[in-house]
């Protein structure tokens, strides 16, 4: 299966394409994730993507879409892949659909998870991200750990993410509505989305999703 995964930031992205890349036996390709690995290996990437992304903006598309191809034919994407923060822009899915048109295959569908805002900016402020592992992620109140600051699954340091400051979460839930949600519409278009409730519990959400990804995949 090939899927992306849409919604604004704190809609649980993160969260719920670990979960589903796990269930659906494919890998989970975040941008978000790829250009924080360039930062702690300190490349000339990582470089350039830190300084944007802590003000909130978008890293540039062409240095974006070239990182995403290269994720992408790598084997172990073959099967499928479930993308989560790419495409952020009409320019990006456009690229995506050619990237695709190349190697003879095409998107299955998209999710889309749907959070009212103020919801959003509270799950962000409160976020606690395991340095080990991205996918293990806490909130201070309505998920927290057993030990503050310490990973419940490995151990690990929390730490909140630099781009989590109140600012620079205005930013990107600003950059979110002119960038990002009109691709929605241009995937509305293809007839590839499902929209559903990203509110809930963590488990319920992803049943959800399973289940609109296969009514997807059966319609
Ligand atoms: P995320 O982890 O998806 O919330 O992304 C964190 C930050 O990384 C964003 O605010 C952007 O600065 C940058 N970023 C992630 N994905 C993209 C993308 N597809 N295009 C441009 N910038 C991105």
């Amino acid at each position: 299966m090939r899927i992306v995964l849409v919604g604004p930031p704190g809609a649980g992205k993160g969260t719920q394409a670990a979960l589903l890349a796990k269930t659906l036996s494919i890998p989970h390709v975040s941008t978000g994730d790829l250009f924080r690995a360039n930062i702690s290996q300190g490349t000339e990437l990582g470089l350039l993507a830190k300084s944007i992304m802590d003000t909130g903006k978008l890293v540039p598309d062409e240095v974006t879409i070239a990182m995403v191809k290269d994720r992408l034919q790598q084997s172990d994407a073959a099967p499928g892949f479930l993308l989560d923060g790419f495409p952020r822009n009409t320019a990006q899915a456009v690229a995506l659909d050619a990237i695709l048109k190349d190697f003879g295959i095409a998107l299955d569908g998209v999710l889309d998870l749907e959070v009212p805002e103020d919801e959003v900016v509270r799950r962000i402020a409160g976020r606690r991200i395991c340095r080990n592992d991205s996918a293990h992620v806490f909130h201070v109140l309505y998920n927290a750990p057993a030990v503050e600051g310490v990973c419940d699954v490995c151990g690990g340091e929390l730490y909140q993410r630099g781009d989590d400051t109140e600012e620079t979460v205005r930013t990107r839930l600003e950059v979110y509505h002119t960038e990002t949600e009109p691709i929605i519409e241009y995937y509305e278009k293809q007839g590839l989305v499902t929209t559903i409730p990203a509110l809930g519990k963590v488990s319920e959400v992803t049943e959800r999703a399973i289940a609109a990804l296969k009514a997807n995949a059966n319609g």
